[in-house]
C-alpha cells in the first residue's frame, strides 16, 4: 500500500482554488475574510489527524503530529496570496506538508520518532502592508518593530489595528519566537518564480539559500541649463550619467554572476526644454555570495564616480535597504539532492533570488532547506502562474522524501 498520494496534494490545490480565486487569481490577502477562509478549510482537512493546532502570538498557525521526541522536523508555507494571485505560491509548501503529516502518521501509526510540525506563517507576502515575511520574522526575532508599528494599508490602516482584529497582540509578536525551542530542522517547498529551472528542462531544484540584496538610490548633481542656448560640450547633464550607469550594470552583473536592476529614475526639472540638473536612480543587486555582492557594489559606486567626473558631475548614495545572503545548511541542501535524484534522476542546484519565510528561519539558527519546483512561465504573482501537474506531483514525492530523511537526520 502507498501511503502518499501525491494527487490527493494536486485535488486539495484544486479545491482551495475553487474556494478563495476568482477569475482575475488567488485572492487569500493576510488578515482579510478570504483568508480566514482558506484556513478554515485548511483546519478542517486536519480532522482526521491526531494532530494538534493552534496559532501563536504572532498569527501563525501551526499544526503538531507529537512524536517520540519533542524535537521536531518543520515543514512551512504560507497560505495567503497577494491580490490576483497564483494558485501555487505558498499554498503548494502547506498541503504538500499535509500530505507528508498524512503519510507520517500512517506509516509510525500515529508516533514519529520525532515530532513533525507544519507552519503556516502569517502575511509571507506583505500585500496589504508592504512587509514581506511578517510572521516568520517576528519568530525569528528579526522584525523591525518600531518599522512595522506604523505601517499602514492603503485605506490608512495601521498593522497593529488590523491584527487586533484577528486576535494578535502587536506588541507581543516577538514572543512567537518559544515555537521554534525543539526546532531540529526546516524544510520548505516553493513553486520557483522564476524560468531557471524551465530553461534546464528540470522540475526540481535544490535550493542553496536566498540572495543578498544591496538597494541604493544614486543622485548625479548637475546643472540646468537651457536647451536650445547650451553648446553640447558646456553641459552638466546629470541624466547622461544615469543612462551610462544603466548600460554598465550589465558588465558588473556579468562579471560577479549576479543581478542588478535599475528600477526607477526620476529628473528634475524634469521638462523638455532643460538640461537634467538631478537624476535619481535606484539600483537593487543581489548575490548569494557576500563578498560578490561586495564588489558589484564597489564597481557600481566606481562607475557612478568615473561618470559623474566625466560629465562634470557630483555623485551622492543612499542606502535604501541591505540584507545578507542566507545560507542554507549544507547537510539538508545534500539531502534535498538526493531527494529528488532519487525522485527524478537529475537535480540542480540553485539560488533563490525572492526572499522566503525559510531564510527568517535560517537566520533564527535553524538548519534550513528548500526546494523548488518548475515554474510553467517563469512567473509568479500573477493568475498566470501554473506548473505541470506531473511535476506538482514529482515535487511531492520528493519533498516527502526530503521529509523522512531529515526526520533520519535528526539527532
Ligand atoms: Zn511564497
Amino acid at each position: 500500500m502507498t501511503l502518499l498520494a501525491p494527487k490527493r496534494t494536486v485535488a486539495d490545490l484544486k479545491e482551495l482554488r475553487n474556494l478563495t480565486s476568482d477569475e482575475n487569481g488567488a485572492q487569500r490577502i493576510a488578515f482579510t475574510e478570504k483568508w480566514l477562509l482558506a484556513r478554515g478549510w485548511f483546519r478542517d482537512k486536519l480532522k482526521d489527524l491526531p494532530v494538534e493546532t493552534h496559532t501563536d502570538v504572532a498569527g501563525n498557525s501551526w499544526t503538531t503530529l507529537h512524536g517520540k521526541s519533542e524535537r521536531a522536523l518543520l515543514i512551512g508555507g504560507h497560505i495567503d496570496s497577494v491580490p490576483n494571485g497564483g494558485w501555487l505560491d505558498g499554498c503548494l509548501n502547506l498541503l504538500a506538508g499535509l500530505e507528508i503529516l498524512r503519510r507520517v502518521n500512517s506509516q509510525y501509526g500515529g508516533q514519529p520518532p520525532f515530532t513533525v510540525r507544519l507552519v503556516d506563517w502569517a502575511d509571507e507576502e506583505g500585500a496589504r502592508f508592504g512587509k514581506s515575511l511578517f510572521g516568520s520574522s517576528a519568530c525569528s526575532g528579526t522584525l523591525n518593530m518600531d518599522e512595522a508599528r506604523v505601517l499602514r494599508d492603503k485605506d490608512g490602516i495601521e498593522l497593529p489595528q488590523a491584527l487586533k482584529k484577528i486576535g494578535v497582540d502587536f506588541e507581543k509578536v516577538k514572543e512567537s519566537g518559544t515555537e521554534l525551542k525543539n526546532a531540529a530542522a526546516y524544510i520548505e517547498l516553493h513553486i520557483e518564480q522564476g524560468p531557471v529551472l524551465l530553461d534546464l528542462g528540470l522540475p526540481l531544484g535544490a535550493v542553496l539559500g536566498t540572495f543578498g540584496v544591496e538597494r541604493h538610490a544614486i543622485t548625479f548633481h548637475g546643472q540646468a541649463a537651457h536647451s536650445g542656448s547650451t553648446p553640447m560640450n558646456r553641459r552638466k547633464d546629470a541624466f547622461l550619467a544615469a543612462a551610462k550607469m544603466g548600460a554598465e550594470i550589465y558588465p558588473i552583473a556579468a562579471r560577479n554572476r549576479g543581478v542588478c536592476t535599475i528600477g526607477s529614475c526620476s529628473t528634475k526639472p524634469g521638462i523638455v526644454t532643460s538640461v537634467v540638473e538631478e537624476c535619481r536612480i535606484t539600483l537593487d543587486q543581489r548575490q548569494l555570495d557576500s563578498s560578490a555582492l561586495a564588489s558589484m557594489l564597489r564597481e557600481a559606486k566606481e562607475a557612478s564616480e568615473r561618470f559623474g567626473s566625466e560629465g562634470n558631475l557630483k555623485v551622492s548614495w543612499d542606502r535604501l535597504w541591505q540584507i545578507e545572503p542566507v545560507l542554507f545548511n549544507r547537510d539538508l541542501i545534500g539531502l534535498c539532492e538526493e531527494a529528488i535524484t532519487e525522485t527524478y534522476g537529475k537535480c540542480h542546484r540553485l539560488p533563490s533570488g525572492p526572499l522566503h519565510d525559510a531564510a527568517e528561519v535560517a537566520r533564527a539558527g535553524v538548519p534550513t532547506v528548500m526546494m523548488f519546483v518548475q515554474s510553467l512561465h517563469g512567473i509568479s504573482h500573477n493568475k498566470i502562474e501554473d506548473t505541470k501537474e506531473e511535476h506538482l506531483e514529482l515535487c511531492v514525492e520528493a519533498f516527502d522524501k526530503l521529509a523522512e530523511k531529515a526526520l533520519r537526520w535528526i539527532k
